[in-house]
């Protein structure tokens, strides 16, 4: 339960003051739909209103606070020309400008013959002072209110500054004082001051430097980290105590196999089963993340550790994101697994009927050993008769909730979770706490590095040219066209357009592949292409070419500045699989912002997925590496991981010894670290608690 002390923060937003159901989807979009999403949205800046220049002297386009004496009005004949008020500063004369305003209040807001001090930006029309709309207009007596400094938010299409300035105060207003959660000696280390000073503090930074980064903001920051840390570090440790079982294998069948391979293991693989042996021969739980570039050779480390819980009298299952992928798995393993007398079955979504049926017996009394497939093998009539361990292929693309529906489908199931995305260590923190995990460094042997070239769009003609040698020597090309998730159907079209303009010059050698395809659709045009029924396989997604086709030695990107790195790397793994030598072109259109020049500069200058990763962090910051929705990886509303590195391993290293001293969060400060987990929304992990 929440603790009531919470229960006006996580009121909808509407409860606030002067936000009503007219306003509330812009504040949602904005901040949030709760009044603490509004506690979080900072300020991106200041206005300085202090500054009292005489008029002669200021700037156009400067704030300035002014004590005017009101002329006259001049109303305007038609209601389409502006309002105008005549004023005097000493000698000077400003006019006040005013767009569709009543004239009843303006008179009331600005009597003439009376001093008003104003605020706003000034301009200088024809040796004519003016300001538009004045932010401000109060009596002399409240000069002081106006004479200070605003901070200014990030804003949205219809919603301005001031009702939003005006709802973050009264977010402020209803924020109780909250027992602290920290740890007082680490407070004072720090010289940090108890949340809510913080808070309101950061809220109303008094200089440019503290709007980005101040011992407030460092605080608050390290607050959600320790939410953070904590909260994985409380899941953790309940894995941990839940009891797992000891999977005994003597290697035999896994040897019968490796027997069965075209190729010896690398060092790499060798020693990343070594680890997962390790794991699952011990009574507790796996849960281990497999980190392996693409091409790295992570499918056979996934079919030799299931051997050993076959071996050990159990099932496995194997569970890829896409009905692609699923294939190619099923592909690949069964005659290896067949060579061996092992029974394994596909599923996806689209088995039905009585084939469906079919495959559901067999995996409820134990006939098939292992199963392949997507989403649908945790659909609810899916059963095992003894599910022991799960691989979850590219496991960034579920849920957190989906890799638990699969391991409740047996008995203490061991997880090993495999990525092709290399994640950088500081980010590997937030996502996993200290999960366990395996780097397959090392690449099959006989690989050639990918000869990478950066080119303008302009040379298309050239390029296209430049196709017709290799092509004529049995390569086979992808060429991917951008996806700018704001518009897919604006993508769908580029792609069908450049589908059609090559189709012209390779007559019935080109395929196409989008994210709107069918799926049957798709199967057929990727059989098409892998087989080399047609050359060029042009594709919106990186979704659709997740699939192994050595002959490919060609990769060409359109717009490549478009990409992310993660992205563009996880693109050119795709080449370069087989033994002949295989060429990568990022085409870029213009501008090309410095950002995209370096990432295309880092992508000639290394292929080594962890050093690309690390510099995407470097390039884009946290929330933006590995294309933000993609990544599965936490969004920081405070922390800034490109600069509260260091408060992060301050935080696992405190999650440590809060959870060794209190691992139920029974005491004083585990109570109100419940609280802290609850303010940043990671109840999840308080439900793990025996006294939750
Ligand atoms: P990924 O890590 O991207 O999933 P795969 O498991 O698909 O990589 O392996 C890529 C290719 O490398 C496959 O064709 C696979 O058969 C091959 N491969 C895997 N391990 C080795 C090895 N030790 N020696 C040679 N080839 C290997
Ligand atoms: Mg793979």
């Amino acid at each position: 339960m929440r603790p009531s002390v919470l229960d006006k923060l996580f009121a909808p937003i509407t409860t606030l003051p002067g936000i009503g159901p007219r306003m509330a989807p812009l504040y949602a979009k904005l901040a949030g739909e709760r009044v603490v999403d509004l506690l979080w949205h900072f300020p991106s800046g200041l206005i300085d209103r202090r500054h009292s220049p005489r008029t002669t002297d200021a700037q156009t386009g400067q704030v300035v606070t002014l004590t005017l004496t009101v002329l006259y009005h001049d109303k305007p004949s038609s209601s389409r020309r502006p309002y105008r008020i005549h004023c005097l500063d000493g000698d000077t004369p400003v006019t006040l400008v005013y767009f569709h305003a009543k004239e009843d209040w303006l008179l009331r807001l600005l009597p003439p013959g009376e001093q008003r001090v104003v605020s706003g930006t000034i301009d200088r029309f024809q040796d004519e002072f003016q300001i538009t709309h004045p932010d401000h207009v109060v009596p002399l007596a409240e000069r002081d209110q106006i004479m200070t400094i605003e901070p200014v938010h990030p804003l949205t299409g219809g919603l301005t500054e001031r009702p939003l300035s005006r709802a973050i105060e009264a977010a402020l207003e209803r924020c109780p004082d909250l027992p602290e959660w920290q740890n007082p000696a680490w407070l004072a280390k720090n010289h940090w001051k108890p949340w809510l000073d913080s808070l309101k503090i950061a809220h109303h930074p008094q200089t440019v430097e503290a709007v980005e980064d101040s011992p407030e903001r460092r605080r608050l920051a390290y607050d959600e980290l320790l939410a953070n840390q904590l909260a994985l570090m409380l899941v953790r440790n309940q894995m941990r105590t839940s009891k797992g079982r000891p999977l005994a294998a003597s290697g035999e069948l896994r040897q019968r196999v490796m027997e069965s391979l075209p190729f010896t293991l690398t060092k790499a693989q060798q020693r990343v089963l070594t680890e997962i042996d390790a794991d699952m021969s011990q009574p507790i739980r796996m849960l281990r993340l497999l980190q392996g570039d693409v091409g790295s050779g992570k499918t056979v480390v996934a079919l030799l550790s299931m051997c050993s819980a076959i071996e050990a009298g159990a099932q496995a299952a194997l569970m890829a994101p896409t009905e692609i992928l699923a294939r190619q798995h099923y592909a690949t393993i069964k005659p290896l697994a067949e060579a061996v007398g092992l029974q394994v079955r596909l599923l996806t979504g689209r088995d039905k009927g009585k084939a469906r049926d079919s495959i559901l017996a067999d995996l409820a009394d134990g006939t098939a050993h292992f199963a392949l497939g997507t989403h649908a093998l945790f659909q609810k009539d899916v059963q095992f008769k003894d599910l022991a361990l799960a691989v979850i292929d590219e496991q960034h693309r579920f849920g957190v909730q989906q890799r638990l529906d699969l391991t409740a489908k047996g008995r203490a199931v061991d997880v090993l979770a495999m990525t092709a995305t290399p994640i950088p260590r500081t980010l590997m923190l937030t996502a996993y706490g200290d999960m366990d995990a395996s780097r397959l460094d090392e690449r099959p042997p006989g690989r050639k590095p990918v000869d990478t070239r950066i080119l303008p769009l302009e040379r298309f003609d050239e390029i296209v040219t430049g196709l017709h040698r290799p092509l004529a020597a049995q390569a086979r090309v992808y060429w991917i066209c951008p996806l700018v998730e704001e518009n897919e159907d604006l993508d769908l079209a580029a792609a069908v357009e450049r589908a059609r303009v090559l189709e012209q010059f390779f007559p019935a050698k080109v395929g196409l592949v989008h994210g709107k395809l069918k799926s049957a659709e798709k199967d057929r045009v990727m059989a098409a292409f892998q087989a080399g029924n047609l050359d060029i396989l042009v594709a919106t997604t990186v979704v659709e070419v997740g699939v192994d086709v050595p002959e490919a030695t060609i990769m060409i990107i359109e717009h490549a500045e478009r990409f992310g790195l993660s992205q563009l790397h996880q693109l050119r793994g795709r080449v370069g699989r087989g033994d002949r030598a295989s060429s990568c072109l990022l085409l870029y259109g213009h501008p090309l912002s410095d950002a995209a020049k370096k990432r295309l500069e880092v992508m000639r200058a290394t292929d080594d997925g962890f050093v690309i990763a690390e510099e995407d962090l470097l390039l884009r910051g946290g929330g933006e590496v590995l294309g933000t929705k993609q990544s599965g990886l936490p969004e920081f509303k405070i922390a800034d991981l490109t600069k509260d590195g260091d408060l992060l391993n301050a935080a696992r290293d405190d999650s440590k010894l809060i959870v060794n001293a209190d691992p139920d969060l029974t005491t004083p400060r585990g109570q109100t670290l419940r609280t802290l987990l609850y303010l940043f929304d990671r109840d999840a992990a308080v439900k793990t608690l025996r006294s939750g």
